[in-house]
Formats: C-alpha cells, structure tokens, sequence
C-alpha cells in the first residue's frame, strides 16, 4: 500500500515519561507504516525545555501559530521535587500555559464513549464536551487574609486618575477577601471559540453562568456571549439546525445530569475545570477522553487529557511492562491529522484518522483493553494486555479495514 503523503507539516511537540514511551509506540506502529509523516517536530521533553531555556516551549508554539494545527505529548510541569530529579537550571513554567498564553484559547474536553463502559449517569447516551475557559477569574485571584477590624473597599484608577470607590465590607473580626478580573477580549474570544467549535461539530452549545447575583461580572460574559451570537453565529446556527441557549448554573447542572448528553456545556474557568473532572470521571477514565485547544483565530492543539503517568514510567524505567492507557495520546494524533486534512482538502488523511480511531473502539468493544479499564467494562470478560499488545491489536484491526 502506497504510504498518504501530508502537504502542510502538522507541529509535533513531544513530552515526558511514560507518555513520551507511548508516543514512540504509536508513531512506529500506528502511522509510520501508513502515513509518509510531515511533522515540524520540538521535543518539549523536560531535559530539552531545560537545555533550550524553554525556548523550544515559545518556539513550538509559535509553529503551532503558524501552521495552524499541533500534536502534544504531556509533559511535566516542574516542581521543587522535579528540579531536584532532573537537575534543573530553573523551575520551568507549565508549557501548556505558555502554549494557552500563546494561542488565547479555549479547551474542549470530550469523552470517548463505548458501549461496554456505561457512564454512571443511565441516561447519558452521548458525549458531553465541556469547553473551559482558560483565563483569568479566580485563577488570577488577588488574595488577602484580614487580619482584623477594618473597612475593605474596591478602587478603580481610571487611565486619566479617576477613581472609582466601592464598598465591599466593614469588618468587625478577622476575614477573607478576594478580587478578581476578566477581560472582554478575552470573553469575547472564548465565546467565538465556542460557537466555531459548535459549528464543527454540529452541537448545540449551553453556556452558564451566575448572572442572577453577580450582576457585572457575569453577567458581562452572558451579555458578550449572546451579542456575538445574534451578530456573527445565529444565522450559521439556524443553517446547521443547532441550537444556543444560556441558563444559570445551578439549572445547567440539572439540565446536564437529566439529559441524554450530545452537547457543549460551555463553563467559566473554574466551573470549567470542577466539571470537567466530573464529568469525565462519571463517563469512565481520564485516559479516555480527548482534550483540544482552540484559539479564536482558527488555530488547533491536540493532547491527551491526563498526565505523564509517572507511577508506571518508574516501573517501565525498572524493566516491568506497563499496561497504561494509550487511546487519549492516539486520539490526539487522529483530531490533529484530521484537522490537517480537513485544512488541507486531504481526503485520504481524514479517512485515515477516522479508520484508527474505529481501529481503537473495535479492539476495546472486543474486550482487549489496559488495565485501568478491564475494571470499568461491564457485559464482556475483558483480556487485559500490555501497551504495546494493545497498539499491536489496534493495528491488527486497522490493517484489515485499510486493505
Ligand atoms: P497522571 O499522569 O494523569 O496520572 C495519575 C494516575 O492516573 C496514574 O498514576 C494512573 O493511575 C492514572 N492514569 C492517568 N493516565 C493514565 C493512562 N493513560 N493509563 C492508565 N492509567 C492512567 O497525573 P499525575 O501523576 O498527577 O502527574 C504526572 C505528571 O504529569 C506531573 O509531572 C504533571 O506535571 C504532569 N501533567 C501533565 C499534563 C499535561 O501535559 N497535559 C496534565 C496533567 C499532569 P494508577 O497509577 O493508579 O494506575
Ligand atoms: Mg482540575
């Protein structure tokens, strides 16, 4: 069979640990063998992000930028017991940071559905993506610990010195405050994200937030969200028979939980980040579940959704064989080739993708499966394998649907 040839080079960011083991795998047996691969690559591995002054971090995403599409490893943020482990000249910033600071995006997390692995909520049918907001609010918090009577108040100093004064509380003991800030372009730009997103993949999108007691501040992002909509999307909408529709949190989450599922809950970055965890582990397993940037302009970061998996790459390191689950990092290689090919008019390529991704659901749907999800699967006797026995059977399948 004659290899698929790629036109545009796809950013290919390596990463760490047990990851980085299967991302080997995967290329050597999964698309090496099938796709002539045009990749721009950077090895964001800690030893080189240290090497380079992070500068391989900038640069990788500055690719991402200018090619439009990316494949990312996980990789380890660094922490004190890191820099110690690896010897590092620095505490290096967390690269997915950079990266999200780089492209001003929002992440859409979904979860890989099968039939033998029901989610704990009957009724859940379908995914469920969630789209996070990945900027500001109480993640760039200002925090301060009162340490007794006194009387807090929220100033704004204008560019031209106007002040403005509000009061926020008279303490009369000891207490906490906090202030916190979005901005609108930022607002405005993970509503865009959204509704493109949406539109891909031809889902209604729900967005929620506390309008009803934080009167400014979510209210701004209700009021930004609905005035993009009627402007830019809502005759895109109407065409692809999709629907929007913004609703308090606490009625979303009711809403969520009843539903059969097929649709993007779009969250402010906090809800974002309790939810996601939520919902993913009520549908299954972290290692099942695919995680993809998307910035306002267009611009695509594909990436497992879980870690390094470091348990397990202390095991392999020793010489034992490890069963951990490589279908979120197989699954970021297919979103991005696909997205490559849609970009590109590469018809063969998307094909591509879609025939390993069946690949993976037909081998766990026959009950070879990782460990984490021989557990999990209910109605079959699961044969639990290695990793490499699980990309082999994958391939297995794979090659019979390409020939
Ligand atoms: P983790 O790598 O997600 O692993 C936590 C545990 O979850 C594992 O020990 C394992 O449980 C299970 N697990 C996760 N992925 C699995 C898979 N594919 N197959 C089977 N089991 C899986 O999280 P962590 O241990 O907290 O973090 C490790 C490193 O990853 C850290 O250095 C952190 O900075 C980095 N990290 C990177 C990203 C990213 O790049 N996007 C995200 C999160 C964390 P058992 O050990 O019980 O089998
Ligand atoms: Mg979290």
């Amino acid at each position: 069979m004659e290899k698929i040839r790629m036109t545009t080079p796809l950013v290919e960011m390596d990463g760490d640990e047990m990851t980085r083991v299967l991302w080997k795998m995967i290329k050597e047996e999964l698309l090496e063998p099938f796709v002539e691969l045009n990749c721009e690559y950077y090895d964001l591995g800690l030893p080189n992000r240290d090497a380079t002054g992070d500068q391989v971090t900038m640069d990788a995403a500055l690719a991402n930028k200018k090619y439009g599409v990316a494949v990312k490893c996980a990789t380890i943020t660094p922490n004190a017991q890191r820099v110690e482990e690896y010897k590092l000249h620095e505490m290096w910033k967390s690269p997915n940071g950079t990266i999200r600071a780089v492209l001003d995006g929002t992440v859409f997390r979904t979860p890989i559905v099968i039939s033998c692995i029901k989610p704990v909520v009957k009724n859940w049918k379908k995914p469920i993506t969630i789209a996070r907001h990945a900027y500001g609010d109480v993640y760039k918090g200002t925090e301060l610990r009162v340490p007794g009577p006194g009387k807090a108040e929220l100033v704004y100093t204008a560019a031209d010195g106007t002040e403005t004064r509000l009061p926020v509380y008279d303490f009369e003991c000891p207490g906490v405050l906090q202030a916190q800030y979005n901005k609108d372009t930022s607002i405005a730009s993970f509503a865009r994200s959204c509704f493109n997103f949406a539109l891909d993949a031809r889902q209604d999108l729900w967005f929620a937030t506390k309008d009803t007691i934080s009167k400014k501040y979510d209210h701004t992002f209700k009021d930004i969200f609905q005035e993009i909509y009627d402007a830019e999307y809502k005759a895109r909408f109407e065409a692809a028979g999709i629907e929007y529709f913004y609703t308090l949190i606490d009625d979303a989450v009711a809403r969520v939980i009843r539903s059969e599922g097929g649709f993007i809950w779009a969250c402010k970055n906090y809800d974002g980040d309790v939810m996601s965890d939520m919902v993913s582990t009520a549908f299954g397993s972290l290692a099942m579940m695919t995680s993809v940037l998307v910035s306002p302009d267009g611009c695509y970061e594909y990436e497992a959704a879980h870690g390094t998996v470091t348990r397990h790459y202390y095991r392999y390191l020793k010489g034992e064989t490890t069963s951990t689950n490589p279908m979120a990092t197989i699954f970021a290689w297919t979103g991005a080739l696909r997205k490559r090919g849609e970009l590109d008019g590469n018809a063969a390529l998307m094909t591509f993708a879609d025939k390993l991704e069946a690949a993976c659901l037909t081998t766990l749907e026959k009950g070879i499966m990782t460990k984490d999800l021989c557990g999990l699967a209910e109605g079959i006797t699961p044969t639990p394998v290695d990793s490499l026995g699980f990309i082999r059977a994958i391939r297995a399948e794979l090659e019979t649907s390409l020939s």
